[in-house]
């Protein structure tokens, strides 16, 4: 039997699809592929339908598989980072005068991509509150947009929304329902089962889950739709490198256990700083105070690593970022080393002054894999 057989569960997938093993040596490990370019039995003879690097890579179709086959979608497309999978995505699915309903806490570089790169383009951009299906409903019914963009969680706020009522309203209104499921990952959430169109991943979080790789994928299951973004992506080249993907495959053999432990540390960071009196707010989808919470439990395997809190001001939100020493300070997120992040002056700087702005007070945590206790004993100097 294949190793790949899109049956078995996620952890199985995580290893073996896509993981053949080399038919000429055995080798377990699925060799990387460096060659630009590939010998021709006879003008056309193509051997297993490689010609140039950039239009196809085995290394890159074994991570393409893997991460198709995690998100249960047809299609799998990876590219050199999660704002070239949004570029082409985007521009594959829309013309000039179309516009997208975008939610209002998602990652300041997609605002950015859409308002600063695509609007010149003729591209026109909404942003709504996708948590509230009601406000959703209401921009819908003012105006058709083509394109739903959502998160869930969202960034930094972790907000929730409800992926099959969102994509409910999306289809009724014909427009092609978008999930960037960078945060959740298909080890706690899959929107295509639940009724989205595309999944969107910056596979230099989670998935590739070791801070040491950056890359985008893209998962549908639409044909018509997968064949102008593979003509994009080839067309247009913004390719995974050999290297890139392999490292990407790499980690994602791990994604099962690495988001089981973010999502046990984060919630006993989660829990402990409700409790503690300089917080005034914590945003996490696992505690039972989150207004997703219910929602989060009915969607999601596990609550996930990322969470945010708000303290009493700007001022002690920055020192509090500063502080920490574990966590250390940094963009990004993801990975198996925790992380603290200022949203207003780092991650979301772009985004000040617009809908998507983040209030001065949050600081985001990504949660690693390190020792809880270590972990707790850091946030808990940092807030003295
Ligand atoms: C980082 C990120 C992106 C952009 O991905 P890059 O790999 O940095 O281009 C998109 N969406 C989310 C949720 C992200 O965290």
């Amino acid at each position: 039997m294949s190793t790949h057989d899109s049956a078995r569960g996620l952890a199985s997938l995580a290893v073996h699809a896509g993981q053949e093993f080399d038919p000429t040596t055995g080798a377990v490990i699925p060799p990387v592929h460096f060659s630009t370019t590939f010998a021709q039995d006879g003008i056309g003879g193509l051997r297993g339908g490689y010609e140039y690097g950039r239009s196809g890579n085995p290394t890159r179709t074994a991570l393409q598989t893997q991460i198709a086959a995690l998100e249960g979608g047809a299609h799998g497309l990876s590219f050199a980072s999660g704002l070239a999978a949004e570029d082409v995505l985007l521009r594959a699915a829309l013309q000039p005068g179309d516009e997208v309903l975008l939610g209002n806490d998602v990652y300041g570089g997609t605002h950015r991509l859409l308002a600063r790169v695509l609007a010149p383009w003729g591209v026109k951009l909404r942003v709504v509150d996708m948590s509230d299906l009601d406000a959703v409903r209401a921009a819908v019914a003012e105006r058709a947009p083509q394109v739903l963009w959502v998160e869930t969680p969202s960034n930094p706020l972790l907000r929730i929304t409800d992926i099959a009522g969102l994509a409910a309203i999306g289809h009724d209104a014909g427009a092609l329902v978008v999930v960037d499921n960078t945060f959740a990952t298909p080890a706690l959430q899959r929107p295509l089962a639940l009724g989205a169109d595309v999944v969107v991943h910056s596979t230099t979080k989670y998935l590739g889950g070791h801070s040491d790789v950056v890359g985008g994928a893209l998962v549908l299951d639409d044909d018509a739709l997968a064949e102008k973004i593979g003509f994009l992506q080839y067309a247009a080249g913004a390719v995974s490198g050999p290297m890139d993907a392999w490292l990407t495959t790499r980690g994602i053999k791990t994604l099962d256990v690495r988001m089981q432990r973010h999502s046990e540390n984060a919630g006993a960071i989660a829990a402990f700083l409700e409790s503690h009196d300089r917080v005034s707010r914590v945003f996490y989808p696992g505690l039972a105070s989150h207004p997703g919470h219910e929602l989060a439990a009915r969607q999601m395997r596990r609550f996930g690593g990322m969470l945010s809190l708000a303290l009493e001001s700007g001022a002690e939100a920055r020192r509090f970022a500063e502080s920490t020493r574990l966590f250390q300070l940094a963009e990004s997120l993801g990975g198996v080393e925790s992380l603290v992040n200022y949203p207003d002056a780092m991650t979301h700087a772009s985004v000040r002054g617009t809908e998507a702005a983040v209030p001065v007070e949050v600081v985001r945590l990504s949660v690693g894999i390190e020792s809880i206790d270590d972990l707790l004993a850091d946030v808990e100097q940092a807030l003295g």
